[in-house]
């Protein structure tokens, strides 16, 4: 049996997401499901699967204390539809209570240590991110936003960590790296333990919403939290993971990494329709064939598009894999109701960003006042 691999900086594949319970130890989501008032169609649609610890999180929801939501997102470029799920979580789980608040880290270092992007050109790249995370509904009076390199905080803690951590932890968890790569990772454990630092409120439950490639992190993480307990009464952060997204192409996840493959918020819809109309599908060879047989929605990076993100509801989901499965919808038509719906979202989508450009130089400048005002 392929055993699944989840590499952070790599080509991940996750055959069978129920595996990763034996394999990494990362609990489902499902029992946790009747806690939600109002579960977020990531929730609804079986993408967010896995989690470590999240009922930490929802007991302070529930008992009104205070819970960080905390996640990275490289500055590579626009936000895709891969980016777009880690920010659609970062969103749903602040507004969960009016005490949760956002933490997240413009990853310049781990863009430069993994994609050789200068300091200069993702520091341009992040006001576009952020409008872009601004837009999908991000509430910026609950939002920390900072650029990695530039939070003293995070290195320290980064220097900290590189003491309580051997050669040998970091190859058992990330296998052979370049040391850039193993910084950017303590550099990301800064990250995810500096909300509960006592000069940013003390320990409190903190979130880390990522795609199921980034458990990586999340381990290490939690192995220092229980290393520097002690020294800073870090409780193990929780984590919540979503499924990767099917690239264009129909292998490997949606990302920066299958440029040609990816469908990202900026693209002009003239583009996004190319794109569409290229897409590899899980019909069949023939129209006969597929009306025989039905076509094959799971290796489908087009009802991905449904279900990660376009589908109208959850209905709307359902209805599309049982047209598909049962070779009533064919792929023309199917790929022409999805670009209709890409093409609505984006044009919404840069018309809202673009208005927000503004707030997100606030949102940076006003964050990085709060940091430095909080001490070096
Ligand atoms: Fe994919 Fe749609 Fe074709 Fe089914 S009908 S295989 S969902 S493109």
């Amino acid at each position: 049996m392929d055993k699944d691999r989840l590499d952070p900086w790599g080509t991940s594949t996750v055959k069978d997401y129920s595996r990763l319970r034996s394999e990494f130890g990362i609990e489902p989501v499902a029992p946790l499901l009747p806690r939600f008032k109002r579960p977020s169609p990531h929730l609804s649609r079986g993408i967010d699967f896995g989690q470590r610890d999240l009922g930490r999180v929802l007991d302070a929801v529930d008992n009104n204390k205070p819970y960080a939501v905390m996640s990275g997102i490289k500055p590579t470029g626009d936000f895709h539809l891969g980016t777009k799920m880690t920010a659609d979580d970062m969103v749903y789980f602040q507004s969960l209570s009016k005490k949760g608040t956002v933490f997240y880290a413009v990853a310049d270092v781990e863009a430069y240590a993994d994609n050789g992007l200068s300091f200069e050109e993702t520091s341009k790249i992040a006001t576009r991110n952020v409008a872009d995370i601004l837009a999908l509904g991000l509430d910026p009076d609950r939002a920390v936003v900072y650029l990695q390199s530039e939070e003293l905080k995070v290195m320290r803690l980064g220097i900290v960590f590189s003491k309580g951590v051997t050669n040998n932890m970091l190859r058992a968890i990330y296998g052979e790296r370049q040391i850039g790569l193993y910084m950017a990772a303590l550099f990301q454990a800064g990250d995810i333990l500096m909300p509960q630092l006592p000069e940013l409120g003390g320990p409190k439950p903190v979130l880390v919403p990522v795609g199921a490639d980034q458990d990586p992190h999340i381990r290490l993480a939690r192995d220092l939290a229980a290393r520097y307990r002690e020294e800073y009464g870090f409780i193990p952060p929780s984590s919540v993971y979503h499924r990767l997204m099917l690239s264009l192409s129909g292998s490997d996840k949606m990302s920066k990494r299958t440029e040609g493959s990816l469908l990202k918020l900026d693209d002009l819809p003239r583009e996004a329709t190319r794109k569409i109309s290229t897409a590899f599908t899980g019909g069949r060879d023939t129209v006969e064939e597929q009306r025989r047989l039905g076509g094959r929605p799971d290796i489908c990076p087009v009802f991905d598009l449904y279900r990660f993100h376009f589908a109208k509801d959850d209905e709307h989901v359902h209805r599309v894999h049982e047209e598909c499965a049962h070779g009533i919808r064919l792929c023309g038509e199917c790929k022409q109701e999805a670009n209709g719906l890409v093409k609505a979202f984006l044009e919404d989508h840069r018309k809202k960003r673009d208005s927000l450009m503004k707030d997100a130089t606030e949102l940076l400048a006003r964050s990085r006042e709060y940091l430095t005002s909080t001490g070096k």
